[in-house]
């Protein structure tokens, strides 16, 4: 059975933080689908298509990624999408506490068996934050050394 795994996030906007989690679980997993949450309670600062663009070109090449938007349970759209794991990244202990309750709550959620697998962030990357680069990107900053390539150009090209 082919082992796929969901990346759930909002991804507003995509980090190098989480760039390298995805690069190193391709070691891990067959196929990994980064989905996109449509949370009507959040508000995002980047439209959703604009997010979904910017993460598809940085693993145009890459065919064991997908990138997909989602608007139901992380455990449901797990299981809509033959997905036996969900990929998260820890950064500090308070993300671990965080993490705890979700991944707790997805287990007794999912009758469907589910195991969630956590990448420690490297260290280099544990202060980078998607709320912080906003906080960058809302003063026109240099957003270059937290953000890919090829959206730190358009976002400074075409946002600011
Ligand atoms: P959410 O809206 O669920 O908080 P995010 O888009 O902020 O989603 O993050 C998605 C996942 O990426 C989470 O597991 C988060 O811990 C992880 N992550 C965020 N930033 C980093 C980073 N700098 N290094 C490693 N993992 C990260």
């Amino acid at each position: 059975m082919e082992r796929k795994a969901v990346f759930p996030g909002s991804f507003d906007p995509f980090t190098i933080g989480h760039e390298i989690i995805v690069r190193r679980a391709i070691e891990l997993f067959d196929h990994i689908i980064i989905s996109i949450g449509i949370n009507m309670e959040k508000s995002h600062l980047f439209p959703l298509e604009v997010r979904k663009k910017w993460i598809e070109e940085l693993f145009a090449d890459e065919p064991k990624i997908s990138v997909k938007t989602y608007n139901m349970l992380t455990v449901d759209f797990c299981r809509q999408q033959g997905a036996r794991f969900i990929l998260r990244g820890l950064r500090t202990s308070a993300d671990f506490e965080y993490e705890r309750v979700i991944g707790q709550i997805n287990r007794q959620l999912g009758e469907f068996k589910i195991e969630t697998v956590y990448l420690l962030t490297l260290p280099e990357h544990t202060y980078i934050s998607s709320t912080f680069v906003r906080e960058v990107i809302k003063y026109k900053g240099d957003i270059s050394k937290f953000v890919p390539q090829n959206i730190a150009q358009d976002i400074m090209q075409n946002w600011y």
